[in-house]
């Protein structure tokens, strides 16, 4: 589904939100969601005109089992690129052992990694925080992993991977909300974003934002006395 900016999100993904969009080289998946999803995330793109090679490039937000569990399939199908930023690489590549989820999600979360394993594969480019992309500016924004990235397009979105959420339950609080093993480094993570403008906020879980998304984050940062 094409939502505003060129920016497609797939659709059914199991509880992950994954994009496309086409840069000048062709197409851009961002995030691949669980193991075994390959097909389903063809299948839309054929869907959308888009044949398996047009696919040039897969950006990973961060190595969560539920962004790269697809990674290595979808390279294998397509040809394409893989870019994660540098501090998240080794756990792509099997290198390092992926985070353990806390709370409710720890539960979750091993479910998950019970019923799938994610195929390692090494990525092709490691991102670092200013880094031009596809039309994208990378901010390296740590907090949930080490190499939590946002992916910004000024005035028009920033996609946020799983560091901020959209949450139409987190009401007073606002509906955007921070989901992280490191709150306080995530908080600082955040402050990078007070002076960006972006219409949409495109979360890892939870609906797009699809208006006013850069002021909804700066009032939640205002509550929060950021910065
Ligand atoms: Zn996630």
């Amino acid at each position: 589904m094409e939502l505003k900016h060129g920016i497609h999100k797939f659709e059914g993904m199991t509880g992950v939100n994954c994009y496309w969009t086409t840069s000048d080289e062709g197409v851009v998946v961002i995030d691949t969601a669980n193991p075994k999803s390959e097909t389903k995330i063809l299948d839309q793109l054929k869907a959308g005109g888009k044949s398996t090679e047009d696919v040039k490039l897969i950006i990973i937000t961060h190595a969560d089992i539920d962004h790269l569990g697809s990674a290595a399939e979808l390279k294998n199908l397509t040809g394409a690129k893989i870019a994660i930023h540098e501090s998240d690489a080794a756990i792509l590549k099997g290198e390092e052992p992926m985070k353990e989820a806390q709370g409710f999600f720890k539960f979750i979360f091993k479910i998950m990694m019970g019923f799938f394993k994610f195929r390692t594969v090494d990525p092709d480019i490691l991102l670092k925080d200013g880094d031009e992309i596809a039309g994208f500016k990378v901010l390296h924004t740590p907090g949930h992993t080490k190499g939590s990235i946002m992916l910004f397009k000024p005035n028009q979105l920033l996609i946020t991977g799983d560091t901020l959420l959209s949450d139409s339950h987190a009401q007073p609080r606002g509906p955007i909300k921070l989901f992280t093993p490191d709150m306080k480094q995530a908080w600082s993570s955040i402050r990078k974003l007070h002076d960006l403008n972006f219409e949409m906020m495109l979360p890892g879980h939870g609906k797009p934002i699809l208006e006013n998304a850069g002021e909804k984050v700066r009032v939640l940062m205002e509550k929060k006395h950021l910065p």
